[in-house]
């Protein structure tokens, strides 16, 4: 009963029932967001089984992601039934996978030929990153000038274009000293057995390219070659796809009949520029492959017509597009709410107000996705959707507090907290590197188990004996310094100063900082949030008496502690536009729409990249089944720092027909969401007795000069930093914070209860 029928045919369109129904050829499948092209890409794969008697084991499919692969081999079971498919790990059936997964499949068959050993280990970016700084020490290149991060990104740029030292001719003396590192880092990955994700790529492909037998064993093996999501290749990646195929002219093997290739693609949708991927690769292909068959798909299914007329409008403003009508037979639907709230915190409180609304008629929480531009906006989107008690995953990622920046940054503010906290201890004596190597490392925790004291008393001790060497010592002592005075520094500050300081005294941000790329970019905004976050922070009741930072790290360690939701679990899901490139969800809130966040700020003055942040909005957009939300903030406190942005341009770009801009008759947040569709604009619904109702909290942090007893403009006099003018005061009672501007020390904020302030 698995034959051509359950394949279910008849539900394609003609074009769809063209492109899976067509003889074995290279095919490009072009088309626009929600068009079925993922959906044709994996009935072809059936129909080449049922149809064309194709065995499985001769059928290589490329997804973007794991979890793409995964449903796809799902999805195909369904259709095929259970075994048909084969296991991800068996060599006999179908091979499903990321280009990255495939190639690593592909080297630990033939690690020989790779010149690898067998249990060769594949390192992620923070094991590349140390061994560069190893390298770079011991070439006595200065860290400064040559930051490891900056070389790895080069590196691994290099290899994504296939090129390895020997092929890089530069008179760029800076570009020379990279190359250098690249040689003895590729020397140093070799002697160790270790393969770099990039590695992977060029590796496998420089098996084939070198071993016809291996080579020409997969051409005839696959003889059929799928890939999802091709306008974000690389260039290693299509020179893989070239080889693995015999579609590369003069290859080596040509003489091989090759395989076919179809391609599923949208221009459109190609985000991943700034990591190397070409959009051009698109074109390529029509020159590369021979007798290629183009077909468009036209119809879209996933979208109302509201949504798609947004969205085909927004990317309308882009320049050279390959060009596609997208059309759907859907209803027009409800129109696209557009909210602009006062601040992000009212923002993420409209946001779970309606996923609350979407709940109780019915909806469920998997429908709702929240999509975002930066990783560090889901912080404070999560404390809202904790608050609100509603379930969450973060897609792709890792929750706010459980980042690896956060972490450092809290283990500082717990080791100031409590210096016998070993795990805090562990974690920042030498993040950043001062020095203090795993060998000083390992005498401290020994020192402190034999004594059963804490590895900060043991290392005072350690100190003291004179039990390590000149160097260790030294070193050792320098971190507790930094500690004690730090303590010192902050004990009387609020809350978030403290964070901030310790970030900067220590070091972290300019750890982070000199990391190049987005990785580094994203860890030092996280860094700064974090700073933001300290200053929202207000106790519980039941953390009231506790000095500030403790509960405030209690408060970080709950959240972190508060496990992602289990995989069968209903969740919100959370994620980066970028990270739901190939998904769908009934209910999408795009938030943060703001100029200088979305588009960012870096990319406003540049068109290519500008253009690159309006396909990330068409992505977003067109993520959307059934409803869709636009919120953007008037005020954003961000990084650490408060902005004032207008609304992005692309919701300018959206017809205003297609919009219904939310407007509160109350002072209140009120959701937007109304069950019977188009009725958005009517007076009721959006007054008094609304589910949602509490006050915005920006109002908190407003109330002027109550309970500090100090009022503005008045002189003080503090014990460490002198005279100054009280400039502001929040909050009261026992939190109450004051912002004097020091005559010596400049503006400062202080915990009125901590500072012992007195009137001049
Ligand atoms: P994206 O560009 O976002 O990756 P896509 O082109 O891959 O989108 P799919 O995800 O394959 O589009 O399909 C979008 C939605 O439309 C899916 O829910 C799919 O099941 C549905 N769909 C596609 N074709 C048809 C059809 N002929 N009839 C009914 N539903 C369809
Ligand atoms: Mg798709």
């Amino acid at each position: 009963h698995h034959g051509l029928a359950a394949l279910k045919l008849n539900e394609l369109n003609e074009r769809q029932h063209e492109a899976v129904t067509a003889p074995p050829q290279n095919m490009l499948v072009l088309a626009g967001a929600g068009s079925g092209k993922t959906k044709v890409l994996i009935s072809r794969i059936g129909y080449l089984i049922r149809a064309h008697h194709v065995s499985p084991y001769s059928i290589m499919a490329v997804t973007f992601t794991n979890k793409a692969a995964t449903e796809m081999r799902h999805r195909l079971e369904a259709v095929m039934g259970h075994g048909t498919v084969g296991s991800q790990f068996s060599n006999h059936g179908m091979w499903i996978g990321t280009f990255h997964g495939l190639a690593h499949r592909f080297l630990r068959t033939h690690f020989r030929e790779a010149k690898l050993p067998e249990s060769f280990q594949v390192i992620d970016s923070d094991d590349q990153h140390r061994l560069i700084r190893r390298l770079l020490k011991s070439l006595n290149l200065d860290e400064k000038r040559y930051p490891a991060k900056q070389i790895m990104w080069y590196i691994n740029g290099k290899k994504d274009e296939g090129l390895r030292p020997k092929h890089i001719e530069t008179y760029d003396p800076n570009e020379q000293v990279m190359v250098k590192v690249y040689e003895a880092y590729q020397q140093a990955c070799d002697r160790a057995g270790l393969v770099d994700f990039a590695e992977i790529l060029l590796r496998s492909h420089e098996v084939l390219a070198t071993h016809p037998d291996v080579l020409s064993h997969y051409r005839k093996r696959f003889r059929h070659v799928l890939v999802d999501e091709f306008q974000d290749t690389n260039s290693i990646q299509y020179a893989w796809i070239q080889l693995i195929s015999g579609g590369h002219p003069g290859g080596v093997a040509d003489e091989l009949d090759p395989s076919y290739v179809m391609i599923v693609g949208d221009d459109d949708q190609s985000i991943y520029g700034w990591r190397g991927a070409r959009v051009e690769n698109i074109h390529n292909f029509q020159k590369d492959f021979a007798d290629v068959e183009i077909i468009r798909l036209e119809q879209n299914y996933r979208s109302t017509a509201n949504i798609l007329k947004a969205a085909n409008a927004v990317i309308s403003n882009n320049s050279d597009r390959l060009g596609k009508d997208l059309w759907t037979e859907d209803k027009e639907g409800d129109p696209i709410a557009v909210y602009s709230s006062f601040n992000e915190i009212e923002e993420s409180r409209f946001v779970v107000g309606n996923i609350k609304k979407w709940q109780e008629e019915g909806g469920s929480l998997s429908d709702a996705a929240i999509l975002y531009r930066n990783n560090a906006q889901s912080r404070v989107l999560e404390e809202a959707l904790l608050q609100a008690g509603l379930k969450y995953r973060i897609y792709g990622g890792l929750r706010f507090f459980e980042r690896q920046e956060i972490k450092d940054a809290l283990s500082y503010l717990r080791i100031l907290a409590n210096r016998d906290d070993d795990a805090a201890f562990e974690r920042v004596i030498n993040t950043p590197a001062r020095g203090i190597g795993d060998k000083t490392l390992q005498t401290i925790r020994d020192a402190a188990r034999s004594q059963s004291i804490t590895m900060w008393q043991a290392s005072g001790r350690l100190i003291n004996e004179n039990r390590l060497s000149a160097r260790a010592s030294g070193a050792l002592q320098k971190f507790i310094s930094l500690v004690d005075q730090l303590e010192q520094d902050v004990s009387e500050l609020p809350l978030h100063e403290q964070a901030d300081q310790a970030i900067q005294a220590s070091g972290l941000k300019a750890m982070y900082q000199a990391e190049k790329g987005e990785k580094g970019q994203t860890r030092v905004e996280n860094l700064e949030e974090l700073v933001t976050a300290c200053k929202q922070y207000e106790p519980d009741e039941n953390m009231e008496e506790m000095p500030i930072l403790s509960a405030f790290l209690s408060h970080a360690s709950l959240e972190s502690g508060e496990s992602q939701a289990d995989d069968y679990e209903e969740a919100v899901q959370l994620m980066t536009l970028h990270s739901a490139k190939g998904l769908e969800f009934p209910l999408v809130f795009m938030v943060g729409v703001e100029e200088g966040m979305f588009p960012s700020q870096q990319s406003a003055d540049a068109p290519e990249r500008l253009e690159e942040e309006r396909r990330l909005a068409y992505v977003g957009m067109t993520r959307a089944r059934q409803r869709l939300f636009i919120t953007y903030a008037e005020v954003r406190r961000m990084y650490g720092q408060e902005h004032r942005h207008r609304p992005s341009r692309f919701i300018a770009e959206i017809p205003e027909e297609c919009l219904y801009h939310v407007k509160l008759t109350t002072s209140v947040s009120q959701p937007a969401y109304r069950s019977s569709s188009s009725s958005y604009g009517s007076s009721t619904g959006y007054g008094s007795g609304s589910s949602y109702s509490s006050q915005p909290k920006a109002a908190t942090n407003h109330v002027k000069f109550t309970g500090t007893g100090f009022s503005l403009g008045q002189r003080v006099m503090h014990a460490k930093f002198g005279e100054g003018t009280v400039l502001n005061c929040e909050g009261d009672g026992e939190h109450a914070r004051i912002q004097v501007n020091f005559d010596q020390f400049g503006a400062k904020w202080l915990v009125t209860t901590y500072a012992k302030l007195t009137a001049v």
